[in-house]
């Protein structure tokens, strides 16, 4: 494994005389060919980036294994969180954007008013829930084209003295942020966070950001590794579930066996069943991790009645929550350093989603191969 850092960035980048290069594509379940490509010339609107740093998720694990995902065209170019450098811009677009800026990006962007009529979902203010959202992948590649709706919305200047890696996590960012904006948390709720993952973690800290100090948090995880940095990030009560119940857990930590707000963020149809098991009277079930369509959970309606509990789904974030998901990481908000546990060439992609599989890292970044 090698460890190359990020360049410092002056001006605006050269590309290659071949105007190709070598990007990741997955063309379907574990097939993925790094395969010469040119690169791509921006429209009216749209954007060049350099790609100065992407990061590997556990979606991109998922989308891997099961050689499809909502948000891919496949076969296609793979990889969705990344920050970089503008290298071109296209017509229309030199107002707002210039070579040589650093920028920090989504991976998705709704309808905008300008395009005539929004969709319903834009409409009633739910652009996560956008009709026509347009998804964009292509991190895993030196140079990432970014589209007029993307470069319109979702793509966010980043200061010089701000280093990318530190943004690269602008996306996942977003969808804990988008989660904790909906999820109704009140003053002194105990709040359970089933599962301490990278997500579980981003959570954590997008709850004390929003809430402050006037909140318990429990962090559940059977990795003690992942335990000690929610507990860093500022979870009241870090429990290891592998000898105890969750139930056990939360009645050890708060002196009753449920909570007010359960995330689930494992995306398992057992830990969903699990975390609805942990909803107090009046509660909600924040079901954040996806689970694949067609698995189904048997749920007591009385007991939901009876002792009002709702089931949340959230999925995605908008680009209210992209703007201050750019803007905490920028101030130093989010403690990306504790995050971070492995950097790898972009050539190791097969390495690092391995990674992902053995949880033996929280979250790899990927930085361009030597030249
Ligand atoms: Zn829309």
């Amino acid at each position: 494994m090698t460890s190359p850092s990020v360049s410092p960035t002056a001006g605006a980048p050269e590309l290659p005389a071949s105007r190709r290069m070598r990007a990741a594509l997955l063309y379907g379940a574990e097939d993925i060919r790094m395969e010469d490509v040119p690169i791509p010339r921006p429209g009216p609107g749209e954007v060049l980036a350099r790609v100065d740093v992407a990061s590997v998720d556990f979606t991109d694990r998922k989308v891997y294994l099961r050689g499809r995902h909502p948000m891919i065209t496949i076969p296609g170019l793979f990889g969705h969180e990344w920050a970089g450098t503008i290298v071109e811009v296209g017509a229309g677009a030199e107002g707002r954007w210039r070579p040589g800026q650093r920028v920090a990006a989504a991976n998705s962007a709704p309808c905008l008013p300008e395009d005539g009529a929004l969709c319903r979902q834009c409409r009633r203010g739910r652009p996560s829930m956008c009709e026509t959202i347009q998804y964009v992948n292509g991190a895993f590649a030196p140079y990432i084209l970014v589209p007029r709706r993307l470069a319109s919305v979702n793509l966010h200047p980043v200061p010089d003295g701000t280093p990318l890696d530190r943004v690269v996590f602008t996306e996942p960012y977003a969808c804990a942020l988008h989660a904790v904006r909906r999820m109704p948390v009140l003053p002194g709720d105990a709040v359970v966070v089933f599962g301490a993952g990278p997500m579980g973690l981003f959570l954590l800290n997008a709850l004390r950001r929003r809430h402050g100090s006037d909140m318990v948090v429990i962090a559940l995880d059977r990795l003690d590794s992942r335990l000690r940095v929610a507990k860093a990030m500022g979870a009241t009560h870090a429990l290891n579930t592998t000898a105890i119940s969750s139930r056990d857990a939360v009645q050890a930590a708060v002196g009753r066996p449920d909570a007010d707000v359960v995330i689930e963020v494992i995306g398992a149809v057992e830990t969903h069943r699990e975390a609805l098991s942990l909803v107090g009277r009046g509660g909600t079930l924040v079901s954040f991790g996806g689970v694949a369509p067609g698995q189904t959970l048997p749920v007591d309606i009385g007991h939901l009645h009876y002792h009002e509990i709702a089931i949340q789904p959230i999925y995605h974030h908008t680009p209210v929550d992209v703007a201050e998901a750019v803007r905490q990481l920028v101030a130093g908000e989010v403690p990306v350093e504790r995050l971070i546990t492995a950097r790898l060439a972009m050539s190791e992609l097969k390495t690092a989603l391995q990674m992902v599989a053995d949880r033996t890292t929280l979250r790899t970044v990927l930085l361009p191969d030597p030249v």
